[in-house]
């Protein structure tokens, strides 16, 4: 079959909606629209029930309690929660948090929010790989710190926190912990039981669920969690999330769970092969390209690298046939290069050449060589024209070079 162009391959940004979900979603857009809050009639049951089963389905792949999961919006509005409410309700008791140098925005910037507000902060470092050393997690508590947030997978580089040797740490010196699971949730194993997490942070639309959907776990024994609410109206969610539930997107939430469940391993199994593939043949045919995150300990479907000597934004443009992330982020004027990799200790040239490449549960075997072989052409094509290369392959020590400012 020949292939459509362009090529998904930023499964990390989003998914597509599974046609299962999407068919679990569709009669609760006009036929069954009650509203979930609704006690009096049969409308209000029906969404109601439909909600439950959900939530009995989210809370099924997290080895959670229904009664543990609150609906969201999707993550950033989790990682909100979890963290200002935590911060709020537990103030008396402390006022110090740890959390990592490479979580996402929504976690790190409701961090910085909270400093402005009086709270101390520890962004804990990583390893060369990516990942958070348990025995930091242990230094940095004191007797003040009431919250450790460490994500479970990274969403940039693919890397696997040791979740449940933090957690361990956390549960022995009474801190509670919060992982942002968003990347992980759904694609490998998450227990919020054996990994003593205390709140968890998902979202439905990495995981072929519908966008503007996801749920905060909050534990309610041993210990039982409080939050602060950050939205006041109906008290719905237990009271910590009020505000009329997205019925079908939450149907489409649960659907996609228990999907997820089901196919997990096996597309597992079938994401590494491909990722490897497409790890030893381009590394194989090119010099010089170099794997970001960790070689095994990472997502099924996260291929990160960086290629010396060519230039990020070029080597995106060279590959518009494929829809790519890449370590540069643009920020308004300047190109920055990423955060995460730059933790990691990726130098400033590697981290601006740097693609991260998504593969997911509709990835097709020709599209994984497509991409193999058009990142083989660009890279070659981009290094024929550049200086840097040449010098490179004279053997000139690049580092040593003094450039004459112009
Ligand atoms: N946390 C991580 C690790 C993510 O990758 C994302 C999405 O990019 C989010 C949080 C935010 O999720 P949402 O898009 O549901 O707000």
């Amino acid at each position: 079959m020949a292939l459509k162009l362009p090529i998904y391959m930023d499964y990390h940004a989003t998914t597509p909606v599974d046609p299962r979900v999407l068919d679990a979603m569709l009669p609760y857009f006009s036929g069954h629209f009650g509203n979930a809050a609704s006690r009096s009639h049969p409308f209000g049951w029906e969404a109601e029930k439909a909600v439950d089963d959900a939530r009995a389905q989210i809370a099924a792949l997290m080895n959670a309690d229904p009664r543990e999961i609150i609906f969201t919006s999707g993550a950033t509005e989790s990682d909100n929660l979890a963290i200002k409410g935590v911060a709020e309700m537990y103030r008396e008791k402390g006022d110090h948090i740890i959390t990592s140098q490479i979580e996402h925005k929504a976690v790190l910037d409701t961090c910085k929010r909270l400093e402005n507000d009086g709270f101390r902060v520890t962004y804990l470092p990583v390893d060369d790989t990516g990942m958070v050393r348990p025995e930091s997690v242990a230094e940095a508590i004191d007797d003040k710190t009431i919250l450790c947030s460490i994500m479970l997978a990274n969403n940039e580089i693919g890397t696997i926190n040791p979740v449940e040797e933090i957690g361990k740490i956390c549960r022995s010196r009474g801190v509670l912990f919060h992982s942002d699971a968003v990347q992980g949730f759904g694609k490998i194993p998450f227990n919020v039981q054996t990994m003593s997490v205390d709140l968890a942070s998902v979202t439905a639309h990495k995981i072929y669920g519908p966008k503007g959907v996801g749920a905060l776990y909050v534990r309610r024994k041993s210990p039982r969690v409080r939050l602060q609410s950050q939205m006041d109206g109906g008290g719905h969610e237990r009271g910590m999330r009020s505000g009329t539930l997205n019925v079908p997107g939450i149907v489409g939430f649960g659907k996609a769970c228990e999907v997820a469940g089901l196919d997990m391993a096996s597309e597992a199994e079938r994401l590494i092969g491909f990722r490897e593939r497409m790890r030893s043949e381009i590394q194989g045919k090119l010099e010089a390209v170099s794997l970001n995150g960790h070689p095994t300990r990472r997502l099924p479907g996260n291929l990160n690298l960086s290629f010396a000597y060519v230039e990020g934004e070029s080597l995106l443009m060279g590959m518009k046939d494929i829809a790519l992330s890449s370590g540069s982020a643009c920020t308004s004027a300047s190109l920055e290069p990423s955060y995460v990799l730059k933790a990691l200790g990726v130098g400033d040239d590697m981290a601006h050449s740097s693609i991260r490449y998504g593969l997911g549960r509709f990835t097709t075997a020709e599209e994984v060589e497509f991409a193999i072989d058009l990142t083989i052409r660009t890279v070659e094509r981009l290094r024929e024209m550049s200086p840097l290369y040449e010098l490179a392959r004279e053997g000139v020590d690049l580092k040593t070079v003094q450039w004459e400012p112009h």
